[in-house]
């Protein structure tokens, strides 16, 4: 009879500690309690993006204010990649694009249109990404 009991006692914390996981609070919204487990990694780091991928912006040949920052102010020459920092994609869509302005007209090939000289700018060729070639 005694362990009768204490088995109804045992039974009756057990289905107590289920109900202190899952309650409701006023209306009928339940509450979980229960840690979440199906949640992404916190600690995953964040995918590398090259500065077009990010700020998704597609390269055109009539917007020669944005290609002119991916030429240099002195010789006119499209930086490299280990200088912009760009993925392949990105970067030979920026080549093409420059030499299509170029070609319409729209740009300068030799030298960086003065009107641009005080955009800001995005890479430090003096400090590239990675090594220079030479
Ligand atoms: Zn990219």
């Amino acid at each position: 009879m005694k362990h009768l009991f204490r088995n109804f006692i045992a039974s009756l914390r057990r289905s107590t500690a289920i109900l202190s996981t899952k309650y409701t609070t006023g209306g009928n919204k339940i509450v979980d309690n229960d840690p979440i487990v199906d949640i992404e990694n916190p600690f995953e780091k964040e995918k590398p993006q090259c500065i077009l991928c990010k700020t998704k912006i597609v390269p055109n040949y009539k917007n020669v204010q944005l290609l002119s920052q991916f030429q240099s102010p002195y010789t006119g020459r499209i930086y490299g990649r280990h200088i912009t920092g760009l993925c392949k994609y990105q970067q030979e869509k920026v080549e093409k694009e420059i030499v299509k302005a170029q070609s319409a007209g729209l740009m300068a090939t030799y030298l960086k249109d003065p009107q641009f000289f005080k955009d800001p700018k995005l890479f430090d060729p003096e400090k590239p990404l990675r090594p220079h070639q030479f």
